[in-house]
């Protein structure tokens, strides 16, 4: 088993330049799931599973239709992708992608760590074509990773308490430890 951890956004996205993602409260995506990357490189290491992450700083490109190659060329069995969600700033919560059923009980370990470890209200796993974006079903490259792939929504960047949470150390390693835990369970 060796798990890659994908640092949404950041370097390379958009013709190689930075894409911070989603910004709100004077925070941007890309740094809060480097922040949460990092984290789970340590905890991962720690309790003896492999990780490979896509990008380990903020100046290091990874450009976002190659992530889940390198991460197969790596060697990696799973994919998380870590994100931030936005909308109205009442709306709040967790939420995890997966592309078919292949990658289901993984997103679904995912969401339940993520849950426990955030405290916002669970939105569940959503199958990424049900959901409509710009009029079409959502297509994520990093769903292409051969093995088990997720997206997770960590919480709203765009909510006062979704980021208080989204900025808690504390809250960064309970996610950690807990699929931790569910995975050498
Ligand atoms: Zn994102």
């Amino acid at each position: 088993m060796k798990i890659c951890i994908d640092a949404g956004h950041g370097l390379g996205n958009r013709n190689a330049g930075y894409d911070p993602g989603a910004v709100g409260g004077g925070l941007e995506e890309a740094d809060i799931a480097l922040a949460w990357a990092l984290t789970g490189k340590w905890v991962f290491e720690r309790a003896g599973i492999d990780v490979f992450l896509t990008r380990s700083s903020d100046a290091e490109s990874a450009p976002v239709g190659g992530r889940d190659d390198e991460a197969r060329h790596a060697g990696c069995t799973h994919f998380v992708s870590i994100h931030c969600n936005a909308a109205g700033w009442t709306v709040r919560g967790t939420e995890t992608i997966y592309r078919d059923a292949r990658d289901k009980p993984w997103a679904e370990l995912v969401q339940g760590a993520a849950v426990m470890a955030v405290r916002s209200s669970n939105r569940g796993v959503k199958q990424e074509s049900s959901i409509i974006r710009e009029g079409k079903p959502l297509r994520l490259s990093v769903l292409d990773f051969p093995g088990p792939a997720c997206l997770l929504e960590t919480a709203f960047i765009s909510n006062g308490s979704d980021r208080v949470r989204l900025v808690s150390r504390a809250v960064r390693i309970a996610f950690w430890e807990g699929l931790a835990r569910r995975l050498n369970a």
